[in-house]
């Protein structure tokens, strides 16, 4: 018989498990803990968009509209394109679902995203990310919310030691216009030594070279100019708002004046949480002010501000082993005893408590793999739990064992145990031990 040939991932997609899963679950959570300590709603939206929702407010020039963009043709002859970013679609959405309404909004998302990179250790080519935005905020004090949400995001997370946040100014119009002259004079002394997209760069986007990887284009970009000297007085007036309040919410930010966005959209504020521990993948979180943006799309005048991080990247900084375990594996010894164990388990678990009863092999195996994934408590019932009605319960930290009575399991643990784990987090079992010291204790048989 002809092999059948498993096909293959696709390359730089990720299937993310194990320990790898719990640590993405991880961000989530404590993304969506934060959010809600700052008073954001959650959207969904779609994968993907009209091609043009991207190409014209992202920048024809960029790397991602210009080379990373997945994007076809459907069946009905459109030209659709897995989204790269939110913003894009969230200002989309805002435009077209009539949100104007509901000004200054602030959403969070997250999800997956498209880009055709060069994959590596930190970069695929569908990742994950998590986003905030404020869509209609004109005042610093929306840039210095965001920038608090992300701080309290990464130190919620346990990752704000080694994580720097550096901040800059793209200015406004008048001053992007007075700088960009003086980046463009600088870059053209150096022309001989710029990289070939730098060369492309220079004619149609000269910004986009202070943010080139390309470490030919390094020296020159980090000895490039810094807007300061081409701020105008609002800008300024502006900038100075942001890190006051940065200040005053007690936010650590060092500024980096030449730090530019990899899309065209931003003005004002730009910021980007930086670590060394990623190695080349170094930068987390990112953002700035899109006041551009939304008229890009066609809309009014409409100010934003927002920022996007790596869901991989965070999930690689943080420390611990993130654990998920069990309260109780349930240890059924025989078909009848399965059954039985079976109205325990629903029982257990509609009032809150994690069940594990998946556990082959004999007692002893189980009772070790019951162990190695820290359960709390065993539960065992085998041929003479059943004659006595006694389940056979075993503290597995301490090995401390006792018998518990079938319909204690069954009605009173339920509603104590419940009560008790609500108040005190749902990893302890003091009701448990309880009903262990008032069952007779094991080997003397009641049956
Ligand atoms: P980089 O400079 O690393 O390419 P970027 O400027 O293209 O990043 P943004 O578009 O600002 O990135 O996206 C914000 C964040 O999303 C990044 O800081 C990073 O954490 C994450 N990110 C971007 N591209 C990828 C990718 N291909 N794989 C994994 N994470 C990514
Ligand atoms: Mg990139």
């Amino acid at each position: 018989m002809a092999r059948i040939e498993t096909p293959r991932p696709i390359r730089g997609t990720q299937d993310i498990f194990g320990d790898e899963q719990r640590r993405f679950a991880r961000v989530l959570e404590a993304f969506d803990h934060v959010r809600r300590l700052f008073a954001f709603q959650r959207v969904d939206l779609p994968v993907f968009e009209d091609t043009q929702v991207f190409a014209r407010s992202i920048g024809e020039t960029t790397d991602v509209v210009s080379k990373e963009m997945y994007t076809f043709e459907d069946r009905g002859g459109d030209s659709l394109t897995l989204r790269p970013e939110f913003t894009a679609g969230v200002c989309r959405a805002y435009l077209t679902q009539g949100w104007q309404h509901y000004t200054p909004l602030k959403l969070v998302t997250s999800g997956p995203l498209f880009r055709y990179e060069r994959p590596q250790k930190g970069r695929y080519r569908q990742f994950h990310q998590i986003d905030a935005e404020v869509i209609g905020a004109a005042e610093p004090a929306a840039d210095v919310e965001l920038l608090a949400f992300a701080d309290q995001l990464l130190h919620e997370l346990g990752i704000a030691d080694g994580v720097t946040l550096q901040l800059n100014t793209l200015g406004d119009a008048e001053t992007r216009d007075a700088w960009r002259t003086a980046l463009v004079a600088h870059f053209e002394r150096h022309r001989g030594e710029l990289s070939e997209d730098s060369l492309v760069r220079l004619d149609k986007n000269p910004m986009r070279i202070l943010d080139s990887k390309d470490p030919r284009d390094r020296p020159i970009a980090d000895a490039a100019p810094d807007i300061d000297a081409h701020l105008t007085s609002e800008a300024g007036a502006f900038f100075e708002k942001v890190t006051k309040g940065l200040d005053a919410a007690g936010v650590k930010w060092t500024r980096n004046g030449r730090l530019v966005r990899g899309l065209d959209y931003y003005r004002h504020t730009a910021f980007e949480f930086v670590t060394d521990r990623l190695g080349a993948q170094g930068t987390v979180l990112a953002g700035g002010r899109y006041d551009g943006l939304i008229e890009s799309l066609g809309g009014p005048a409409t100010p934003g501000v927002g920022w996007a991080a790596g869901i991989e990247r965070l999930a690689m900084l943080l420390e611990a082993r993130q654990s998920e375990v069990p309260d109780i594996a349930l240890i059924p010894v025989g078909e009848e005893a399965e059954r039985k164990a079976l109205g325990f388990a629903a029982g257990l678990r509609s009032c809150g408590v994690a069940v594990e009863m998946a556990y082959r092999g004999n007692l002893k195996k189980r009772l070790a793999r019951a162990n190695s994934a820290g359960a709390h408590y065993a539960i065992i019932v085998g041929e003479d739990e059943l004659k006595s009605e006694m389940a056979t319960v075993k503290c597995l930290a301490t090995g401390q064992q006792g018998r518990v009575a079938f319909h204690q399991l069954d009605e009173n643990i339920f509603a104590l145990t419940d009560a008790r784990w609500k108040m005190r987090g749902i990893n302890q079992l003091p009701a448990l031990k309880d009903f262990m010291s008032v069952a007779e204790p094991s080997g003397s048989d009641a049956g």
